[in-house]
């Protein structure tokens, strides 16, 4: 048994021996990429669901490797985010999205920009500075930046947290809960957080036209973000009937390739001109 024993532990060992060597390549890669400048942004459009308008776009990170391939932002986050490479990398996020904004306001006025936000670039002393700065030399009004935030900047202390958003929502910059029931998180964290908007994950939207019982949970989060005075975008629209379902359940916004997929920032502009005529 003891024997047994040391050979499952060489076995986890060696395992996470490769897991580790792996993480270290893709960082690698990563630090690279920032540095040669082969992050770029897409960007998805919002829309209001009764109006059928489009109110703005969620920026998007993508990394394009030297051999064409796309790396996934669900693979590579996590990596920038274990090694702090998410702070700087977030900041340039920040800047290079409002920049599109300011480009895109020029075209349709009074768009918005929703930028994602790590919990490690959330809890800099310097974050809210840097947004301040940011909006600043994008030349907009704090009114046109939404920064999603997760369940897990709560591992900040709710204290913290609380706060920091309080500052937030005083200079008008709103807030919306991303991926919303789909972490380790308590429903006591959302009276905490004053936030503007709450979006549905994908995972409960596609059971919308599926007859899964996981509908019931998109049907249930509408009703509670409108409780706790908050607008709810669902997130991963992909067909007509899922739509249809969402504007029965009084949802306020949607997001989803039925819509559009995030594109580049021409092909963005390009795709609102169409919308116009
Ligand atoms: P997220 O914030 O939940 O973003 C939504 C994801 O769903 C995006 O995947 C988007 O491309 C995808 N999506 C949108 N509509 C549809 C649809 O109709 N069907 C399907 N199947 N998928 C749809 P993406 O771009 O791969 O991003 C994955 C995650 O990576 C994001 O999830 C976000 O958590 C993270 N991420 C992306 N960009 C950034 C960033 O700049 N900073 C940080 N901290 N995280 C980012
Ligand atoms: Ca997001
Ligand atoms: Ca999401
Ligand atoms: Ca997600």
């Amino acid at each position: 048994a003891k024997a047994s024993g040391l050979g499952r532990a060489h076995y986890y060992t060696a395992e996470v021996g490769i897991v580790t060597r792996e993480r270290t390549r893709l960082l690698h890669g990563l630090q690279q990429a920032f540095d040669r400048e082969s992050l770029f942004l897409v960007y998805q459009p919002q829309l209001a669901l009764a109006q059928d308008r489009v109110i703005g776009a969620e920026a998007l990170l993508r990394w394009r490797t030297d051999d064409g391939r796309f790396v996934s932002p669900a693979e590579f986050i996590p990596v920038a985010e274990q090694s702090g490479l998410i702070v700087p990398i977030g900041h340039w996020v920040l800047r290079t999205a409002l920049q599109a904004l300011a480009r895109l306001r020029a075209q349709q006025d009074g768009l918005r920009m929703a930028v994602n936000v790590s919990p490690l670039q959330f809890a800099q002393p310097q974050f809210l500075a840097q947004v301040d700065q940011a909006l600043h030399d994008a030349g907009l009004p704090p009114s046109c930046l939404e920064l999603e935030i997760t369940e897990s900047v709560a591992v900040m202390g709710m204290e913290r947290v609380s706060a920091l958003l309080h500052q937030i929502k005083a200079r008008g910059i709103a807030v919306a809960i991303d991926d919303f029931g789909t972490g380790f998180s308590s429903l006591s964290y959302l009276d905490r957080l004053p936030a503007d908007r709450l979006k549905i994950d994908r995972a409960f939207v596609s059971a919308l036209d599926s007859g899964d019982t996981t509908a019931r949970i998109a049907e249930m989060i509408v009703p509670l973000g409108h409780r706790l005075g908050m607008q709810v975008l669902a997130e991963g629209v992909e067909t007509p009937a899922q739509a249809q379902a969402l504007r029965q359940l009084g949802c306020d916004e949607v997001q989803g390739y039925l819509y559009g997929k995030p594109m580049p920032l021409d092909g963005f502009a390009d795709w609102l001109a169409q919308r116009e005529t």
